[in-house]
């Protein structure tokens, strides 16, 4: 009997002895600086030559390493191991397969500093948001060991004399796992162990802006868990090539991706075909962007809401699909809400991550940087910057955090997934109108209401269409267990990570009838 699942407590680093260990963490994952990137395929480890790097967005040009492009014989390779390994290990009972989660849960613990600096140094996270990411990862394994023994267990089913029924929920096949760069530990590990749980075979593809972060934890399955041969590989290579090979291939039988919804889109179509030989048709399990709205109505805490607002629009620089990218204010408390705003903006420090003194590190990489500042010209005239509204006079990819008051609801710095440190103030005439316009978007991911009155917040309980509703708390930081996670819309198919019906995704149900 596992003990009742427990979120991983987040790293106090004002204590001294953590603050050491977190140093230690950077060297350690700055001694593998230089590594060239292994694939693994059928249980092997084999390097490429054909490679591409990962760079340190803090920086202008030091890479973490030089990682393997899979070639289209390293795809084939990979499926042929993962439907020869998929005949055993969907047969492998719950608990074991449970057991591989637990072990690499304990690793990350143990690991944890390094694991987070790794991130510190591929993707900017701060030391706060790389610790988080390591205990949602930690969670996720943690949470999923226990959801596979509950999937595992006989299902209730209305009795027929005569008859033994019986219903099981059996694994799916082979299928492809797709993250995003953004929680590159988290999301990577939580698609990939749920997966792996419910009996299945993985392909994973990491993002290319963090494949370093991924390979630590592929080498965690195969060196420290010895998960079997072809149960779980580890393909890194452009989405667009070795991604779209893998989707498109007729022997994936699902396929978790996480990501962009442009590409989410493009995915979706692409599995929705049936090419010849392919005899089911794929399942998607699809996590988009988001517009997140937090609704500040006239009687708010508006210290609460001005914190909140803050800490979800730029935490880890705004790249979280739950970040705050528009704050709906009635407007008979906007202009202090607004001056309090940015009052907090302006004292958030950006810098390097690797500080602990910092708040905002650098974006991804250099398209996200041009694409980012140029949402903030589109909002120079859209609206009026009273934050930030440009790069900081350094190297990397640093972005000063910013406030653009005065967006109309429809105006592209109000409709467009910006995906960086930028926050789009409207007025709204009520709390009604702040509904509506809230409402207003193609997403339907995150939103938080801040209000003092009972009848508004059950209003927005009824009204409000996001996939995570937050009530006087800011809109990110969901916890596994706590805050199952997903959202409607071109948000994806709400799959709800880290919560009781997501590894039914993973999974179908069969049932057996034997007549006596
Ligand atoms: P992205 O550009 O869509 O990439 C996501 C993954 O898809 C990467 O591994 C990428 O590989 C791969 N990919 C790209 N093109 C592909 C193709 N044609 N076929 C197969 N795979 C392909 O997204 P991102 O920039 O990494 O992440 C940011 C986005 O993720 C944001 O929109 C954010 O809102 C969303 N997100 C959503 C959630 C959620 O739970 N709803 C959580 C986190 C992030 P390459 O890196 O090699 O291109
Ligand atoms: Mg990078």
């Amino acid at each position: 009997m596992l003990p009742p699942f427990a979120n991983e407590p987040f790293t106090d680093f004002t204590r001294d002895e953590n603050r050491r260990a977190m140093e230690q963490g950077l060297a350690r994952a700055r001694s593998r600086f230089g590594e060239h990137g292994r694939l693994l395929l059928d249980g092997k480890w084999v390097a490429r030559d054909d490679a591409f790097v990962s760079l340190d967005p803090s920086t202008k040009d030091r890479a973490l390493g030089r990682y393997s492009k899979a070639t289209p014989e390293d795809v084939e390779r990979a499926f042929a191991a993962a439907t020869r390994a998929f005949e055993t290990w969907r047969h492998v009972p719950a608990a074991e397969r449970a057991g591989y989660l637990l072990k690499a849960a304990a690793v990350m613990r143990r690991r944890k500093f390094e694991l987070a600096a790794t991130m510190v140094h591929e993707v900017g996270k701060n030391w706060a948001e790389a610790d988080g990411d390591v205990a949602e990862a930690i969670d996720f394994c943690e949470f999923y060991a226990r959801e596979a023994l509950r999937w595992a267990e006989p299902q209730p089913l209305v009795h027929l004399p005569g008859e033994e029924n019986g219903l099981s929920y059996i694994p799916l096949g082979v299928g492809a796992v797709i993250p995003p760069w953004n929680f590159p530990l988290a999301i990577l590990v939580g698609m990939t162990t749920a997966a792996l749980a419910t009996g299945n075979c993985v392909l994973l593809k990491p993002a290319s802006d963090s494949p370093a972060i991924g390979l630590r934890f592929a080498e965690i399955l195969q060196e420290e868990c010895r998960i079997p041969p072809g149960v779980f590989q580890f393909l890194s290579g452009s989405g667009s090539v070795v991604g779209e090979r893998i989707v498109c291939d007729p022997r994936t039988r699902f396929i978790a991706f996480t990501g962009s919804m442009d590409v989410g889109l493009g995915i979706q179509e692409k599995a929705a075909r049936t090419p010849k030989g392919q005899i089911w048709i794929k399942r998607t399990i699809m996590e988009m962007g988001g517009k997140d709205p937090i609704v500040v109505d006239s009687d708010a805490d508006l210290d609460a809401a001005a914190a909140g607002a803050v800490a979800a629009a730029f935490g880890f620089q705004g790249q979280k699909c739950s970040a705050c990218s528009r704050l709906v204010v009635v407007k008979d408390v906007h202009d202090e809400l607004l001056s309090r705003v940015v009052e907090r903006t302006k004292a958030l420090r950006t810098g390097d991550p690797w500080d602990p003194a910092t708040d905002v590190g650098p974006v991804i990489n250099r398209a996200a940087f041009d694409t980012i500042h140029e949402y903030m010209k589109v909002g120079a005239k859209e609206g009026r910057v009273a934050a930030g509204g440009g790069p900081l006079d350094r190297e990397g990819n640093f972005l000063l955090p910013t406030v653009v008051d005065g967006v109309a609801p429809r105006a592209r710095l109000a409709q467009e997934e910006i995906f960086g440190p930028v926050l789009a103030v409207i007025a709204a005439r009520d709390f009604e109108d702040a509904l509506a316009i809230a409402n207003d978007s193609i997403y339907g991911l995150t939103g938080a209401v801040y209000t003092r009155r009972r009848d508004r917040i059950e209003e927005a309980k009824r009204r409000f269409h996001v996939g995570n509703l937050y009530v006087n708390r800011k809109c990110t930081g969901a916890l596994v267990g706590v805050h199952p996670f997903g959202g409607f819309n071109m948000s994806g198919t709400d799959s709800k990570a880290g919560g009781r019906d997501y590894l039914g995704l993973f999974l179908q149900a069969k049932v057996v009838s034997e007549r006596f």
